[in-house]
């Protein structure tokens, strides 16, 4: 069976196609991906109307080039899935219009899916089936986050998240006082290559005795290394932005792989998935593949390509649904922009 996933619950309009076979094996056979983030780079963020507007443009020629790719007929489709939530209001609409359109006039069944689940999900397309149990540390833009995952279609329990910043955020947000490019993890993960780690011991935020243990704070951070760069610049000093990168970098990485491992050995699960846009910075998965093998963790982190938000990975949290048996949304399928992240499909 052929299914379509729709993306556009932030800045990228994804249409992806995936094959389920009978024997429940995924096929990837169209990842098109359009980001409108060059039009939100000058405002530092991005811009919600913008970006409702770009998917506007970009959904029918995406969906034709996804088709394109797999060389299928739209009628070939059997089933659509969409991000119904969480995400910005006016993206998210887009989507599920278009996916609602499309379900209608071809007459196929409809999964409104969690983006969140797309994401744990698009590592099922690369590595094949997640076993039983297994944690994933889901870090992106907008999200930041533990979960315990007893099945992709059924089981999906967040153990712990941000307090504040996401992960994500908080590297567009330090890249931007290091006057570096949105978005701002690429160059970050760059520069610090050339710098050292060790040079400046920046906060590991909520790790002490006393905190919550598997959640996670960004903002004392980002603050932290704010006041390290003025401190620098007030006495006239050289800033090493290299150096900054890269224990900025590690700081994060550390926390991070960290609290994931502990998790893993607290709730005894011997699988770590690591996806959302961060889980392309090489520190992170460099780390975790490390702290993994020391604790006999098989790591699993999806390719860059597929951490970042794509059709793909909704196409293959709609495969599971449908592999699962799972009821169709069906067309009055709503927008849930706040959608928590254990509510897998919404009807
Ligand atoms: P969400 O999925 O939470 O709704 P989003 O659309 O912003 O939000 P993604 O597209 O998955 O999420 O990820 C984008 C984020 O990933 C940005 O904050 C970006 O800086 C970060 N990122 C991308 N590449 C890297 C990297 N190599 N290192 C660190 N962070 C990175
Ligand atoms: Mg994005
Ligand atoms: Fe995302």
């Amino acid at each position: 069976r052929l299914i379509l996933g729709i993306e556009s619950s932030c800045d990228e309009t994804g249409a992806g196609i995936v094959r389920l076979g009978a024997d429940g094996g995924m096929e990837l056979l169209a990842d098109e991906v359009a980001s409108s983030v060059e039009q939100h780079a000058r405002f530092g963020g991005v811009v919600p109307e913008v970006a409702s507007r770009a998917h506007l443009e970009a959904m029918v020629p995406s969906m034709r080039r996804a088709l394109e790719k797999a060389d299928v007929d739209l009628a070939q489709i059997d089933a659509i899935a969409v991000t119904a939530g969480p995400g910005l209001a006016g993206a998210l609409l887009v989507g599920v219009s278009a996916a609602k359109a499309y379900a209608a006039a071809l007459n196929k069944p409809l999964y409104g899916v969690n983006h969140l689940a797309g994401h744990v999900a698009a590592d099922t397309l690369q590595h094949g089936p997640l076993p039983e149990r297994c944690l994933a540390l889901l870090v992106s833009g907008g999200h930041s986050q533990l979960l315990l995952v007893e099945g992709l279609a059924s089981s999906i329990t967040e153990i712990g998240s941000t307090v504040d910043d996401a992960a994500g955020e908080a590297y567009d947000k330090v890249a931007r006082l290091l006057d570096l490019p949105y978005p701002g993890g690429p160059p970050i993960d760059r520069l610090a290559k050339q710098g050292n780690g060790c040079a400046i011991a920046f906060p590991r935020g909520l790790t002490g005795p006393r905190d919550a243990k598997y959640d996670f704070s960004f903002s004392g951070l980002k603050t932290s290394v704010a006041r390290w760069v003025e401190r620098r610049e007030a006495a006239g000093e050289e800033v090493p932005l290299a150096d900054v990168a890269a224990s900025f970098q590690e700081a994060v990485a550390d926390v991070l792989t960290a609290k994931a491992i502990r998790a893993c050995r607290d709730l005894d699960v011997d699988t770590l998935v690591i996806s959302g846009g961060v889980a392309a910075n090489s520190r992170l998965s460099g780390l975790a593949a490390e702290r993994c093998a020391d604790a006999g963790i098989t790591l699993r982190v999806p390719s860059p390509r597929l951490c970042t938000d794509n059709g793909a990975m909704i196409a293959a949290i709609g495969a599971h649904l449908v592999a699962a048996g799972a009821q169709p949304s069906g067309l009055s399928l709503s927008t849930n922009p706040g959608l928590p992240v254990e509510v897998v499909q919404v009807r």
